[in-house]
């Protein structure tokens, strides 16, 4: 099997499920109960919990868990527009962002918010003019994406950050899913932070919001205090340690694993590009753990479950908009509808080996022409 398709999920590392049924076994207490057990549990949660802030260079009482970055986009956008509300109605985004993201903002748009996209230039960058030009008095928050999880491609975040200092009535929030564990970016800035574990090898099911201190967040589950109060339920203590671990060896791992998976990006592009009906949807801006490519004489799917006979798993768009015909991220990067609609995404992983990307194009060319076949057969 050769899997590329690391963006929509890793696998679970070993030591990370080990720590996860060590701690399931042996801290069975609540951390909120008072008596002996909890305190351990408590203690564990706090030493966890520390370890994150510590490496992403925040406190611990910014660190809010979530069951991934579905619900933790959903608390930042919905919790800033509750709390916020009677400052202003308007959000601005791109048109590179999650379907977590444009899930939240469409609900609020039907609660009378309104958003705004702000426009890319040529290689798909936020254009810094232009963001500047569509904030307004009643702007509440600014919500943009690290890494487009279909491009890779990524935006100047600092950047971004130090033109929104200059309206400290505007939060930034950053859907961090796709570069955690693979890019370091500083938060200093940084309003809010979302991002999942199972993106860097933990377990599905916990995320982060990373949010600062003074910002008030109308939280999405009402009830007692968990680890936070912006989100209420027994705190999962046992997935809680496990993404502070992912996170650890991901972070020890980063650099080694980011050359390595340059060299397979590489590699791919200089081989692919020799096809005359692939077009590389990848530029400078582009982190290489995700190459996207068009193949324009054959739909995605029928790609990807050619591929899939052959035991390659790679994926058209992000895995949870799927369904849709085009792809608004390559558009967004291309501006072309043809290649927007005939885009893959092809990503990898530093824990591969080379032989998994030679037997990728070994039987990537197979289909290639097997497809080019059928079409130009019919
Ligand atoms: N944001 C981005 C950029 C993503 O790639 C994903 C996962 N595809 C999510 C959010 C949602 O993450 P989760 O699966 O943890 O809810």
């Amino acid at each position: 099997m050769v899997y590329l398709d690391y963006s929509a999920t890793t696998p679970c590392r070993k030591e990370v499920l080990e720590s996860l049924v060590a701690v399931t076994n042996e801290k069975i207490g609540n951390p909120n109960s008072l008596h002996r057990l909890g305190v351990e549990a408590k203690q564990l949660e706090g030493q966890a919990t520390k370890q994150i802030a510590d490496i992403l260079g925040c406190k611990s009482s910014e660190v809010i868990y979530t069951s991934g970055a579905t619900e933790a986009n959903n608390m930042a956008i919905k919790g800033v527009a509750f709390a916020y509300k009677n400052r202003g109605k308007h959000i601005i985004t791109t048109n590179l962002e999650h379907s977590s993201i444009y899930g939240p903002l469409g609900y609020l748009q039907k609660l009378g918010f309104t958003v705004d996209v702000v426009s890319t230039n040529a290689y798909g960058i936020v254009d810094l003019e232009d963001l500047k030009h569509l904030i307004r008095e009643d702007t509440i928050l600014v919500t943009i994406a690290s890494v487009n999880s279909e491009t890779g491609l990524s935006q100047p975040i600092l950047e971004i950050a130090n033109l929104l200092n200059a309206y400290p009535k505007c939060f930034f929030h950053v859907d961090m899913t796709q570069s955690v564990g693979k890019i370091r970016i500083p938060i200093d800035h940084i309003d809010l932070i979302s991002f999942s574990a199972h993106k860097f090898y933990g377990m599905k099911g916990i995320g982060c919001l990373i949010k600062k201190e003074s910002i008030s967040l109308e939280p999405l589950l009402h009830g007692g205090k968990s680890t936070t109060v912006y989100r209420s339920g027994t705190p999962a203590l046992p997935l809680i340690v496990s993404i502070s671990k992912a996170l650890r060896l991901a972070e020890e791992e980063l650099d080694c694993n980011y050359n390595c998976v340059q060299n397979y990006s590489n590699i791919l592009i200089e081989k692919l590009k020799e096809y005359p009906n692939v077009v590389i949807n990848h530029n400078a801006f582009c982190i290489p753990h995700i190459l996207n490519i068009s193949v324009m004489h054959t739909k995605p799917e029928t790609l990807l479950h050619a591929l899939e006979k052959h035991d390659i798993y790679i994926s058209t768009q992000s895995a949870c908009s799927s369904g849709t015909k085009i792809s608004r991220s390559v558009l967004e990067f291309s501006k072309e509808e043809a290649v927007a609609s005939h885009s893959v995404r092809i990503s990898l992983s530093g824990h591969m080996g080379i032989e998994e990307i030679q037997e990728f194009l070994q039987q990537f060319d197979i289909c290639y022409h097997e497809l080019e076949f059928d079409r130009n057969g019919r």
